[in-house]
């Protein structure tokens, strides 16, 4: 086990050398900026982050500017990036810290851990990176590293591994330099000991490495025994209108692609006439399905079939409803949508098919699958 003063220092070394030094968040790295560029960048790569990041700072130069911006707006800007959930925390964390801190970004950790969205490493991060003060982080990176360095039984998933890491963690910090330390371990994780090939003949840490010593380092961090992913499956309808223009809804703020916009969704087994009519108010006439989609989230699969149909009469009605809208394909509203629902807008054969009624077939059925699509 290296001692706390070599493991940082063999780190900082090699940071001077090989360290990223000119993301986009280093140039000024305030702490608005610092803050937006770690929210953006847990469970993203940098470099998926940078374009999203220059974007997002562009609309939104400030804490004032975001905490003034509808949600929508926020959401827009986040499409395509994920995790939505991080989006509409920022947003509203900026709110309270207009509220409840004079608009300004708490410099402790503990007061920054109260605002929604940053639990204690991205605190930690916020505080190193932003004011040069000392604290501890343990993100992804901070976690594969360590867990590898001293060959960890318990996996990071369980409270055992987590307080062992945060131990080490804790251990490894130095007094000093704690903003160049802080990127350098982040920046090892993420450029040298990679989750698939970690490159043990480059590492500053590989003397000290039990993992590399063992020859097993992607053996470590431990997992959990893989359980099969659940799957969730849905039907989208995809109500279009003689005018090309298509019905989004939605969703509920919290939970899956809370407050992001899509079709409309009803269960596979659900009559989709009956859904439209009791649940949208209108009648529609049913087309073909498409292929379905597969989305993958965290801790399930979510398999949506998605089914053309059109409004058989009295679609205006629907634009009463602030949580429904006709989406202009070819004039987009600034909009949050959830990434398939986009991409499915983007094939142009879901415009420019006929939809034939067959409302009153009753050999059309549509078709439905079993649970597991
Ligand atoms: S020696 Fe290899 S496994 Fe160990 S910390 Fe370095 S890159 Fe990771």
């Amino acid at each position: 086990m290296p001692r706390a003063f070599e493991f940082s220092a063999a780190l900082l070394a090699w940071f001077e050398r090989h360290g990223r030094h000119d993301l986009p968040w280093q140039h000024e790295p305030t702490p608005y900026r610092i803050w937006v560029s770690e929210i953006m960048l847990q469970q993203t790569q940098v470099e998926t982050v940078m374009p999203y990041f220059a974007r997002f700072i562009g609309h939104f130069p400030t804490i004032a500017a975001l905490a003034a911006a509808p949600l929508d707006q926020v959401l827009h800007l986040w499409s395509g990036l994920g995790y939505y959930a991080r989006a509409r925390n920022l947003h509203r964390a900026a709110h309270r810290v207009i509220d409840r801190h004079g608009g300004v970004l708490p410099d402790a950790v503990e007061t920054l851990q109260t605002l929604p969205g940053i639990g204690r490493s991205t605190a930690g991060a916020i505080v190193a990176l932003a004011f040069g003060r000392r604290a501890v982080i343990l993100d992804g990176n901070v976690k594969r590293v360590l867990a590898r360095c001293h060959a960890l039984d318990d996996p990071p998933t369980i409270a055992a591994g987590e307080r062992r890491l945060w131990q080490l963690a804790e251990q490894y910090t130095p007094q000093q330099r704690v903003a160049a330390y802080t990127q350098a371990i982040m920046d090892l994780g993420a450029t040298v000991c990679t989750r698939e090939r970690p490159a043990c003949d480059r590492c500053p840490l590989a003397a000290a490495c039990v993992a590399q010593r063992q020859r097993r380092a992607t053996d470590y961090p431990r997992r959990r025994p893989a359980r099969g992913q659940p799957v969730r499956t849905a039907r989208w309808l995809l109500i279009v209108r003689a005018d090309g223009e298509v019905l989004l809804e939605r969703r509920p703020p919290t939970g899956l692609w809370g407050g992001l916009w899509c079709l409309p969704e009803c269960a596979l087994d659900e009559d989709p006439r009956e859904f439209a009519r009791s649940r949208l108010g209108i009648d529609i006439d049913l087309g073909d399905e498409l292929p379905r989609i597969s989305h993958r989230f965290t801790h399930f699969r979510l398999e949506a079939t998605p089914l053309r149909c059109a409004p058989s009469g009295g679609a205006r009605r629907l634009m009463a409803s602030g949580d429904r809208l006709w989406y202009n394909v070819a004039r987009p509203a600034a909009i949050g949508i959830a990434t398939p629902v986009s991409q499915l807008l983007k094939n142009p054969a879901v415009f420019h098919q006929p939809v034939m009624s067959v409302a009153n077939d009753p050999d059309r059925g549509v078709k439905t699958h079993g649970p597991t699509g």
